[in-house]
C-alpha cells in the first residue's frame, strides 16, 4: 500500500511503522497500540514542554467525558424533535453546551455540531457563498490558513480565492489595499484572522469595507479562541464580523472540534441547516460534553488563564529578544496574544528550527512571515501547566540554548523543568 504521492520522508516513516506491525496478531497489535498511546502521554506530559500554540492539555474531567458512552450514540436533529429516540439526556448536553458557548463568547447563536475548525470554516463559506463566488482572505505571509486557500475548504468548495494585500509591519491585512481589492473583485465573503496573531486585526475597518460592498465577514478565531473566551482580545462580533469560526482544542483547551458563532439569526439558521442535515448526520456528543465542561472552566477562570497566557508570551518574547534571538515585533510590541514568532533563516526555516527544538524536547512549528519563515511559539499549554512569568527567564534560556547550542544537551534539562509542573491549572 505504498502511497507514491507522499514525500519520501513520509514513505520511509510509513515503511518503518509497517515493519513494526507486520506479522503481529490482534493481541500484538493491541499491545503496540496501547504502548503508543502511553508513549504519547509521556512525550507530551512528561518529557517535553509544548510551545506549539495549537496545542493544549484538557481538564481531566473534560477528557473523561470523551470516553463516557456518549460518542457512539447518534443524535440527529433538534432537541425535542430528534430522528432517534432515547436521546433525552444527550439533548440536555447539547443545549447546555450551546448555551454556555453563547455566554462565554458573548454571541447570540453558537453551533456546536462542528467536527473541526476547518469544517467550521467550511460551514461559514457555505452559509455566505456559492461555488464560483469570490472571497478575499489573508495570505500565508501573514499566516492565513490553508482552509481559506485553494487547497483547503474554500478552494474545494469552488470559491475564487483572492489573497488580500498585507500590512507587513502590523502582520495583518492592509485595509487600504483591501478596500480597492473588494471594490474590484466583489467578493461574497472577506475573512480575517490566521494562525499567528501578534496584534488584534483591524476587524472594524474590514467589516466596513466588506459591508459597503455587500460582502460578509468571517473571523477565524482558531487560535485566539481562548483569548476571546477570557475577554482579553477584542470580540470580532462586537466589531462587525458576521461569523466567528474556531477550533476548540487550541488556546481554548477543549476537545478537538469546532465552534461557529454569530449574532445574525439568518446566518444562524443557515449554519444550523449546514450542520444537519447538510454536512453531518450524527455529531459526537462526547466531544460536545467535553466542550461544555471546558467552557465551565472558562466561565470561572477564563480571564485569569487568558491574561496569564498573554503575560507569559510577552515575558518569553522579551527574554528571547534579550538573548539576541530575532523575535518578530509589530508597533504594539512582540505580541498582544499568547503567540510569538522568531525569524528562522538562521536555522534554514521554521520547520527546520522546530525539528531542532524537538531534539531538545521543546515542541513548536514553523509559520509564514512577510519576508521569510518563522518559528512559531505559544504559551497556551505551558500556562495551563502552571508555568508563570517568573519561570519564563528559565524557559527562554532553554529555548535559546537549544537553538544556538546543542539540543541534545538541553533535552534532559527541559524534562527536569517540566517535571516541576504536573497539574493542570485554571480548572474548576
Ligand atoms: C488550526 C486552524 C484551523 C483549523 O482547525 P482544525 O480544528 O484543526 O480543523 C483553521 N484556521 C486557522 C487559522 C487555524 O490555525
Amino acid at each position: 500500500m505504498t502511497r507514491a504521492w507522499i514525500s519520501e520522508a513520509a514513505q520511509a516513516r510509513e515503511a518503518q511503522i509497517g515493519a513494526l506491525i507486520a506479522g503481529l496478531d490482534a493481541d500484538g497489535l493491541e499491545r503496540l497500540l496501547l504502548a503508543a498511546v502511553e508513549r504519547n502521554r509521556a512525550i507530551h506530559e512528561q518529557e517535553c514542554v509544548n510551545l506549539d500554540p495549537a496545542a493544549n492539555v484538557m481538564n481531566p474531567r473534560a477528557e473523561a467525558l470523551l470516553a463516557a458512552g456518549l460518542s457512539s450514540r447518534p443524535s440527529l436533529g433538534w432537541p425535542g424533535a430528534k430522528y432517534e429516540t432515547g436521546l433525552e439526556a444527550i439533548e440536555e448536553v447539547e443545549v447546555l453546551a450551546m448555551d454556555l458557548a453563547t455566554r462565554v463568547f458573548g454571541a447570540g447563536y453558537a453551533e456546536v455540531r462542528v467536527p473541526s475548525g476547518a469544517i467550521g470554516n467550511l460551514y461559514c463559506f457555505m452559509a455566505t457563498c456559492s461555488p464560483g463566488d469570490a472571497i478575499v482572505v489573508p495570505p500565508p505571509t501573514v499566516a492565513g490558513h490553508v482552509t481559506h486557500h485553494q487547497r483547503g475548504a474554500a478552494g474545494l468548495f469552488g470559491l475564487r480565492i483572492h489573497h488580500a494585500p498585507i500590512d507587513a509591519v502590523r502582520y495583518t491585512v492592509d485595509t487600504d489595499g483591501l478596500a480597492s481589492m473588494v471594490a474590484e473583485v466583489r467578493p461574497a465573503l472577506v475573512t480575517i484572522g490566521g494562525s499567528l496573531n501578534l496584534a488584534p486585526h483591524p476587524v472594524r475597518a474590514v467589516a466596513d469595507i466588506a459591508h459597503r460592498h455587500g460582502a460578509r465577514v468571517m473571523y477565524d478565531a482558531a487560535h485566539v479562541s481562548g483569548l476571546l473566551a477570557g475577554g482579553v482580545w477584542p470580540n470580532p462580533l462586537d466589531q462587525g464580523a458576521d461569523l466567528v469560526s474556531m477550533s476548540t482544542y487550541k488556546s481554548l483547551g477543549g476537545p478537538a472540534g469546532g465552534l461557529v458563532l454569530t449574532n445574525d439569526a439568518g446566518l444562524a439558521e443557515r449554519i444550523d441547516a449546514i450542520a444537519h442535515p447538510g454536512l453531518t448526520a450524527n455529531y459526537d456528543a462526547g466531544v460536545v460534553a467535553a466542550l461544555a465542561m471546558s467552557l465551565l472552566d472558562w466561565q470561572v477562570h477564563g480571564y485569569a488563564y487568558a491574561a496569564a497566557m498573554v503575560a507569559n508570551a510577552q515575558a518569553l518574547a522579551g527574554e528571547l529578544a534579550g538573548r539576541g534571538l530575532p523575535v518578530v515585533a509589530t508597533p504594539l510590541g512582540h505580541t498582544m496574544s499568547h503567540q510569538l514568532a522568531v525569524r528562522a533563516d538562521e536555522w534554514g526555516g521554521g520547520d527546520a528550527a522546530a525539528v531542532r527544538l524537538r531534539r531538545a524536547n521543546l515542541l513548536a512549528s514553523g509559520i509564514g512571515l512577510p519576508d521569510g519563515e518563522g518559528l512559531r511559539l505559544g504559551t497556551s499549554e505551558a500556562t495551563r501547566w502552571g508555568m508563570g512569568t517568573s519561570v519564563m527567564t528559565e524557559l527562554a534560556g532553554l529555548i535559546h540554548d537549544a537553538l544556538r547550542g546543542d539540543p541534545a544537551e538541553v533535552a534532559p534539562r527541559v524534562s527536569a523543568f517540566k517535571a516541576r509542573f504536573g497539574t493542570v491549572q485554571f480548572v474548576r
